[in-house]
């Protein structure tokens, strides 16, 4: 089948991964922005933290950058840094190793449990020493990590719980939303991510003063309220406080957050749609399809993880995902694990076979399109390629 000449979407209709939902709300929102003269940090930005703080249930969001700079300032504002360790997955972006390194602390990889892809509470345990300040977990592809296990190892060892909840908005253990269980939550709102701001991240916390702190942090180091100094009550001076960033988000990111966020829902259930369509398609096929949500959580379904075993499938990862492109269908690999990378192998000297589950996955998984923004039509496209993709 593979030698199947037509491609099952050609060149001009090529589906682009991870492809956001923008609707006209959003780009009526931005103009109106635009058109304003207040395109900086404003009154929407502080809007979309109070209404986001209110989705997740927490008194205190501090919109942002992106999800990288809200680990950097949340890792900053948990007084983490030189000399030391932050415990954290093989099987993440490499932008939450960069924002342990760019702190100043030292990353320490835990494997993950091959079959949840999330990192495994027993490892994390080994890889505790008299230096380790914090754990950082990321909720794989939008699957809870093992919250308790993790909460009783950070109890224990007197441990932060910083969650890279980038995957995860919308996921829930018992009711309780991915975010809440650590002091910090940062969440990543980068085009291809269940919503959108461009790029824009957030950090969630129930801290006050942690909140101010970032807030100060992600604007220069200037007192809070900084932002108003253009603003008509007159003319405020300002102080620097503290050896800030600039990692503000504005108001024209904040006009697509603002529309976006009410539609949560609704695309969670389109992509949780999607995700069982593909598994009833990808039932007979020799692949491995991710794991169904563990009783009593709810998956955000931010990913669907193909694995391809190149005895049972007939094809190499590489050669499938070469595959997947030619027939016009726009694929992802998440990730290759943190230790392939050589930046990380010559500064720690880590090897992919010290973390096999994650050397596995990474070197046989692949993502395909389960964005909200797909039509039936465009799903039918994604299942053909597959088949057709297969040895
Ligand atoms: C996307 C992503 C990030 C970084 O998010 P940005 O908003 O692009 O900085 C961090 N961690 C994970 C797991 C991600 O998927």
């Amino acid at each position: 089948m593979a030698s199947d000449p037509l491609p099952v979407r050609p060149k001009d209709r090529f589906l682009v991964f991870g492809k956001p939902r923008i609707e006209q709300a959003e780009i009526d929102e931005v103009v109106a922005s635009l058109k304003s003269g207040w395109i900086g940090t404003g009154p929407k930005v502080g809007r979309f933290e109070r209404e986001f703080a209110a989705y997740i249930g927490v008194p205190h969001a501090v919109a942002i950058s992106s999800a990288t700079a809200a680990l950097h300032l949340s890792i900053l504002a948990a007084d983490i840094g030189p000399g030391d360790e932050v415990i954290t997955t093989p099987m993440t972006f490499c932008a939450s190793v960069n924002a342990i390194l760019h702190a100043g602390a030292t990353p320490v990889l835990a494997d993950v449990d091959r079959h949840t892809m999330n990192i495994d509470p027993a490892a994390v345990e080994r890889a505790v020493t008299p230096r380790t300040k914090a754990i950082l977990p990321v909720h794989f592809a939008g699957r809870m990590c093992d919250m308790r296990a993790l909460g009783a190892i950070a109890a224990k060892h007197k441990l932060e719980i910083i969650e890279d909840c980038a995957h995860s908005i919308e996921t829930t253990d018992q009711g309780r939303k991915a975010g809440t269980f650590g002091r910090f939550g940062c969440f990543s709102f980068y085009a291809t991510k269940n919503i959108t701001t461009a790029e824009g991240g957030m950090v969630t916390t129930t801290d006050e003063r942690a909140a101010a702190r970032i807030k100060i942090l992600a604007l220069h180091g200037m007192s809070k309220d900084a932002w108003k100094r253009y603003g008509d009550e007159g003319y405020k001076h300002y102080s620097v406080v503290d050896l800030g960033f600039k990692n503000n988000m504005t108001d024209l990111q904040a006009s697509l957050g603002l529309h976006q966020l009410p539609r949560i829902e609704a695309w969670w259930l389109r992509r949780k749609e999607l995700w069982q369509r593909y598994n009833r398609a990808f039932a007979d096929l020799p692949l491995e399809t991710p794991l169904a949500p563990a009783p009593g959580t709810r998956h955000a379904y931010h990913l669907y993880t193909l694995l391809i075993d190149p005895m049972r499938a007939k094809v190499s990862r590489d050669e499938f995902l070469t595959r997947m492109t030619k027939n016009g269908v726009g694929v992802g690999v998440h990730y290759m694990a943190v230790p392939e990378h050589p930046y990380y192998q010559n500064r720690f000297g880590w090897k992919p076979e010290q973390f096999p589950a994650s050397m596995e996955i990474g070197r046989r998984t692949v993502s395909i399109p389960l964005s909200a923004d797909l039509s039936d039509l465009d799903v039918d496209d994604v299942i053909r390629a597959v088949k057709v993709s297969l040895g």
